[in-house]
């Protein structure tokens, strides 16, 4: 608390210094902040529901715990049994300013347990099998879990697998990098992006060709590294490349028009429809999946973001998407404005997992848990409620040190601003890069805690 109340002395000496208007500071402040910031509009229960309904949720992160605090604030008598192996808490938007070599390794992390709200059942195990037709679900030592209600929370599977040659144990050496595995090896990424900053060479970045967590996270780091360079004076010596898995920098067109303009202005070389499809770790050498065949790219220093899909129980489980472009992958068929299962009515889906158009994010997550849970208890309690998700997400989108672009969006991709009129939503600024590097986490913990 006292150095979060230090940091934030800080951001205001610095907020003076840099001419932004106090008031409209304190207003963000005061208002909670940043892209998790607006309570959604879903009518809060006055008193506790009296209820004996099992409800299980499968997985304990960030969708997962917040489901929890709000299911436990809002029922009484409930058995609510949350189910997870992972005993660490990895708060993620943080890997990227650890891998950006301004937050220590320690910043994400914290533990499952301390946000597990009172009269909840945390089982430290994996979910192995789903069985929405026997109504239940089976953890690894064989115990089966039977339940009223579902909520699905695992969030998603990094695939390191799936690219031959990569091999996550040498992330840090050698030029390879990836931002997206944990906290160890977002800093060993940050030793070895210095590194690169350091010498120059060839800069390789990329994003999967699946649907992906903070889709702007591959770009963020892309400016993050061109910042290094010029700031040690060795961007002439670097060239970058951004390799794009379709034909857009970003699924939201006029996002994607800013990220152009602003790769070419700062001389980022963007390639389009190109895939990662092996690696070759000792010869530095990675090889992309094009439409006119596999291209070659000899790298200094390279990015590896995996594919992504649902957790193995998941896609191997009558819950995901049946046909269309989400089923391969795993994604869980539900409603995209309650996040209802469209077969199994008494299942829910939220967070990365859920197979919605848009937004894996922990922003989304924030909108997404109240409006299930409304619908949750509107069910066991005979009620109806008019609770509804409309896609809202966020990325506060580093385009340098010390500037981001706070960029927010709907399944419609209407930019959707949180403070209009103070933070324009595509313009580089000083307190968008606050938002992401400092108000960001205390407001994420407290969504954890079912208060934001
Ligand atoms: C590098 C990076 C940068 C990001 N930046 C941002 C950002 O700036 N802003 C933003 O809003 N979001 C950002 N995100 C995305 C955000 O962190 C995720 O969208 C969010 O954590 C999703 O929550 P979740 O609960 O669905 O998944 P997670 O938080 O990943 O939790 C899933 C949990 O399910 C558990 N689980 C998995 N399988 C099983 C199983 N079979 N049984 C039981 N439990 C299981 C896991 O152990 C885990 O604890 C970023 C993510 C990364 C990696």
């Amino acid at each position: 608390m006292r150095m979060y109340k230090d940091a934030l002395k800080a951001v205001l000496d610095d907020a003076g210094k840099k001419n932004l208007d106090r008031r409209s500071f304190l207003m963000l402040g005061a208002a909670g902040a940043g892209s998790l910031l607006l309570a959604p509009g879903v009518a809060r229960a006055e008193s506790k529901l009296k209820s004996s309904a099992r409800i299980v949720i499968a997985g304990a992160g960030a969708a997962g715990l917040a489901a929890a605090s709000h299911l436990a604030k809002r029922l009484d008598g409930a058995k609510i049994t949350l189910i997870d192996a992972r005993k660490e808490h990895f708060y993620q938007p943080g890997f990227t300013l650890v891998a950006a070599g301004i937050k220590p390794v320690s910043y994400p992390l914290s533990t499952t347990r301390e946000y597990v709200p009172d009269g909840v059942e945390l089982v430290e195990e994996r979910v192995v099998e789903f069985d929405p037709e026997g109504n239940k679900v089976v953890s690894e030592s064989g115990k089966s879990y039977p339940y009223d209600f579902l909520i699905v929370a695992t969030g998603l599977k990094l695939d390191y697998e799936a690219i031959p040659g990569m091999d996550v144990e040498q992330i840090g050496n050698n030029g390879l990098g990836s931002i997206y595995h944990s906290p160890a090896k977002a800093e060993a990424t940050w030793r070895a992006m210095s590194d690169f900053a350091d010498k120059g060479g060839v800069g390789v970045f990329q994003r999967p060709g699946t649907e992906m967590k903070c889709a702007g996270a591959p770009l963020k780091y892309s400016f993050i590294t061109d910042d290094y360079l010029r700031r040690r004076g060795n961007r002439g010596k670097a060239e970058i490349i951004y390799n794009a898995n379709n034909k857009a920098l970003f699924s939201v067109p006029i996002v994607h028009e800013k990220v152009r303009m602003l790769f070419e202005e700062r001389g980022v070389k963007v390639n389009y429809e190109r895939v990662l499809e092996s690696i070759d770790l000792a010869k530095k050498l990675a090889v992309f999946k094009t439409p006119i065949g596999p291209v070659e790219l000899q790298y200094d220093f390279i990015n590896v973001i995996p594919p992504m899909r649902a957790p193995d129980s998941v896609r191997n489980s009558p819950l995901p998407w049946q046909e269309g472009g989400w089923a391969k992958d795993g994604w869980i068929e539900v409603d995209k404005h309650n996040l209802r299962h469209k077969r199994f009515d008494n299942v829910f889906a939220v967070g990365d997992v859920a197979g919605v158009p848009k937004g894996k994010t922990a922003a989304s997550v924030k909108w997404q848990v109240p409006v299930a849970v409304d619908h949750l208890i509107a069910a066991i309690s005979g009620a109806e409620t008019t609770a509804r998700y409309d896609g809202y997400t966020s990325c506060p989108l580093i385009t340098r040190l010390g500037q981001a672009m706070l960029v927010e969006f709907d399944y419609k991709d209407n930019l959707t601003p949180s403070f209009p009129g103070i933070i324009a939503p595509l313009e580089e600024l000083w307190i968008s890069w606050v938002m992401k590097t400092m108000a960001l986490k205390p407001t994420y913990l407290s969504m954890l805690r079912g208060r934001a």
